[in-house]
């Protein structure tokens, strides 16, 4: 594949923009890259691995030169980093960023955007419970959907040229604004991943059944909360302060939903669970239908011997 960016910045140095570095170098995307992570213990990580050519002490220093800069750091560290690398960006220059909520994101970055200077907001529906730079693998990408959220500060240029690089990645792309895109992901993966932390903590609280016991039987369902509910908690925190209002709409209705069915357990109504149980079923032939998953037993733990790698997030 042709050479996108003669040389890429990467913020941040953890699962996403580590696969990102792979997924790039595997497919020859970038000519070359640069990075700046917060402890020079990452920094060193991403020099052994080969994830990045040069490694800077600061973040401003890693943009000089690039044409592509992406800010892969959690949300809430966003604000700080886009006020320290917007002197250094020179016109011409495309940033992007990686983050799980957008709107947040583009409020924290884009006052710090140079005219001149293109800002297209990005993110990769594609994670795994593991973080920093040793989780990353090329096929992170492959097949799942990346939302690009462009803003007044995006050329169609731009936007066409960070399109490419996600198709490169092995990505399907889409555009949405940002509301909308923080809306959607409240209900697929925000909300989902607060229902999974709560589970597990209730697990760990209730003391008539046994930790040993838990973790025991744990394959009848629970074992999927808990690699959920084992992401990154900086991350989480930040997705949860910055995409507040959609995630407190959908948790609303959640609560609502799940009085229905409290009341139907208490009253025995069978019918009302059937056909509640017979929809929510519908959706997930739909998920396998689209590709964005395996109709295999289990997820397909037994016939790969070991569990599936990439989930949307
Ligand atoms: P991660 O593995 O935890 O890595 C975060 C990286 O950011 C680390 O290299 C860390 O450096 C660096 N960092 C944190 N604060 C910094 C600061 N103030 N200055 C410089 N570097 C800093 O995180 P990730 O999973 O790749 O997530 C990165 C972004 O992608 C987040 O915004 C997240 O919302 C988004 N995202 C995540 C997923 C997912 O499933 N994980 C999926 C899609 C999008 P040190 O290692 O030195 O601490």
């Amino acid at each position: 594949m042709a050479v996108l960016y003669r040389r890429v910045a990467l913020i941040g140095i953890g699962l996403i923009a580590s696969s990102m570095a792979l997924a790039m170098r595997q497919q020859g995307l970038a000519g070359e890259i640069t990075g700046h992570a917060k402890s020079p213990q990452t920094r060193a990580t991403a020099l052994e691995l080969g994830l990045c050519d040069r490694v800077f002490d600061t973040a401003a220093a890693a943009v000089q030169g690039a044409d592509l800069v992406v800010l892969a750091v959690p949300v809430g560290a966003m604000a700080a980093l886009a006020a320290e690398i917007g002197p250094h960006l020179a016109p011409g220059v495309t940033v992007t960023d990686v983050g799980s909520v957008k709107q947040a994101v583009i409020d924290a970055v884009a006052p710090h955007i140079p005219e001149g200077v293109a800002f297209v907001p990005a993110h990769p529906l594609a994670g795994t419970e593991h973080s920093g730079p040793r989780a990353g693998f090329a096929a992170l990408f492959q097949n799942r959907w990346c939302l690009l959220t462009p803003t007044e500060q995006s050329t169609p240029e731009a936007t066409a040229r960070l399109r490419a690089l996600w198709e490169g990645m092995g990505s399907n792309v889409d555009e949405m604004d940002a509301p909308h895109h923080d809306l959607v992901l409240a209900v697929v993966s925000h909300t989902p991943h607060l229902i999974a932390y709560t589970m597990v903590g209730v697990a760990d609280h209730l003391r008539r059944v046994s930790n040993s016991e838990v973790i025991k039987y744990s394959a009848s369902g629970f074992r999927d909360f808990t690699r959920i509910a084992a992401s990154d908690p900086t991350m989480w925190r930040d997705v949860f302060l910055t995409n507040r209002e959609a995630t407190l709409d959908i948790l609303g209705r959640f609560t609502e939903e799940l009085f229905a069915l409290q009341r139907a357990i208490r009253m025995g109504d069978g019918d009302m669970l059937h056909a509640y149980f017979t929809r929510t079923r519908a959706i997930r032939r739909g998920i396998i239908e689209a590709g964005q998953d395996t109709a295999a037993p289990d997820f397909g733990r037994i016939a790969a011997g070991g569990p599936g790698k990439a989930g949307g997030r």
